[in-house]
């Protein structure tokens, strides 16, 4: 956790947001011997990426996971002492015939393909494959995924849309096929894990390098062009100001900066179950059985060390849309796995606004760039990808638009991709 330095008056570089935009911005300022001080509104660093540990049980804020072949997390982290714990590099969904099945997504592209004539007819296996290498030719955000496969299409009902449902929390009908590619080929290379001490362990390495310069409870409340001012009243003078806040403060903060942004909100429960689950390390992803839920996963066989209690610790996302959605979760996952969920111990229940981004980046900011006035730069996963990937990357283009504006040039030296 920062320590409380004091409040500075002045300072080259102030970073609104201590989320991971915020702090890759600072890592590369501070790898190129520029030092920001950075204002964070709540008392934790590291924003969506959150984790608490409560009675032996790691609980990061709403299922997440981070994929090791993203490249801009390539350059950001040591995975080894990360100690990433994997996930199965694939996904378990409902087959139309009943039932469940496990889909790995493999390096081998035909084994993969071969693997799902359980579910589709081999003409829909085509018309899919053909679709995604046409999409080639597309522009950035040239084409959605779902205008893209035929609506009839058992591919899509019962594996694309419920992957896309459950990455993109509920909210699949914007992704492009370029996101959707993007996505696929990590998946592919590197699977996905989770950090040994919890998501929130991204923000602790990224920062370990200038927690000092982190002021926690410091919620910034107006921006100028060469100031903030906090919530109290204090007023900070800066060179350049870094808003690394999400689409719905900065357009607060900074009216007509940035068309409207949509967001997804989604629900999280956390359970223990006396025995495993039928999951293994992998992601189950419901297709065919009506309700809320968009992922199931049993911690406990993916990271062990997430749970130092007896039992399972299970994780469930849902669309909390309706009063009652948690129940309502709580009745499909009995429906899926049997009257056994009645003996699950329910230790959490979390809905999370404004989770994730669904606005395409292209059509965020009305200027062309990132330099939005006179010292005023933007980061945010909202102008990249809705991801840590999409983050860390906003962060370090806006480190780079910071010291063209300081020093006339942009960073010397930025971290490599390993
Ligand atoms: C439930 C959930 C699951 C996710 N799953 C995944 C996943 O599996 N894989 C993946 O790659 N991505 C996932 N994401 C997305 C990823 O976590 C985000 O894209 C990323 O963390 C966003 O970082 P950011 O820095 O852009 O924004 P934020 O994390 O929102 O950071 C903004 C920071 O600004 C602070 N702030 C706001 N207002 C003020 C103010 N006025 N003054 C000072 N500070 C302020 C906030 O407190 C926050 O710390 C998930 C997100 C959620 C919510």
């Amino acid at each position: 956790m920062a320590s409380k330095p004091k409040r500075p008056d002045a300072a080259p570089v102030v970073i609104v947001g201590a989320g991971l935009a915020g702090l890759a911005c600072a890592k590369v300022l501070d790898l190129n011997g520029i030092s920001s001080i950075i204002f964070e509104a709540s008392n934790h660093i590291g924003g969506k990426v959150a984790t608490t540990v409560t009675d032996g049980v790691t609980i990061d804020r709403g299922f997440q996971v981070y994929l090791p072949d993203y490249p801009e997390g390539r350059r950001f982290f040591d995975h080894e002492s990360l100690e990433l714990q994997p996930l199965f590099r694939g996904i378990t969904f409902d087959l139309p015939s009943g039932g469940r099945a496990t889909l790995s997504f493999g390096e081998d592209r035909i084994e993969f393909a071969k693997s799902l004539r359980y579910i589709s007819s081999p003409s829909d296996i085509l018309n899919a494959a053909r679709t995604i290498a046409r999409s080639r030719a597309l522009p950035q955000d040239g084409g959605q995924v779902m205008d893209l496969l035929a609506r009839s299409s058992a591919l899509r009902s019962t594996i694309v849309e419920p992957f896309l449902q459950g990455v993109y929390l509920g909210e699949a009908r914007r992704v492009s096929v370029q996101e959707l590619r993007f996505l696929w080929d990590r998946f592919r290379h590197g699977g996905a894990s989770l950090p040994a001490a919890g998501m929130n362990a991204l923000a602790q390495q990224l920062a370990s390098s200038f927690m000092e310069s982190i002021i926690l409870d410091a919620q910034v409340s107006a921006v100028a062009s060469r100031s903030i001012t906090l919530a109290d009243g204090h007023t900070v003078a800066s060179e350049v100001t870094v808003l690394a806040t999400s689409a719905d403060v900065t357009a607060s903060l900074l009216p007509g900066v940035l068309h409207d942004v949509v967001y997804s909100t989604v629900g999280a429960l956390t359970l223990i179950a006396p025995e495993p689950i039928d999951l293994g390390t992998s992601v189950y992803v419901p297709s065919l059985r009506p309700g809320p839920i968009l992922t199931v996963t049993d911690l406990s066989a993916v990271a062990p060390i997430y749970n130092r209690r007896a039992g399972h610790l299970v994780s469930v996302s849902y669309r909390p849309t309706g009063s009652n959605a948690h129940t309502t979760a709580l009745n499909q996952l009995r429906a899926t796995f049997g009257p056994v969920v009645d003996t699950w111990e329910l230790l959490d229940v979390t809905v999370i606004d404004k989770a994730l981004p669904i606005t395409p980046p292209s059509s965020v900011l009305r200027t062309s760039e990132n330099l939005v006035g006179d010292g005023l730069v933007l980061a945010g996963d909202y102008l990249e990808s809705a991801s840590i990937n999409g983050a860390l990357r906003s962060g370090r283009k806006a480190a780079r638009t910071v010291m063209e504006k300081i020093s006339g040039v942009g960073s010397r030296l930025e971290p490599r991709v390993k």
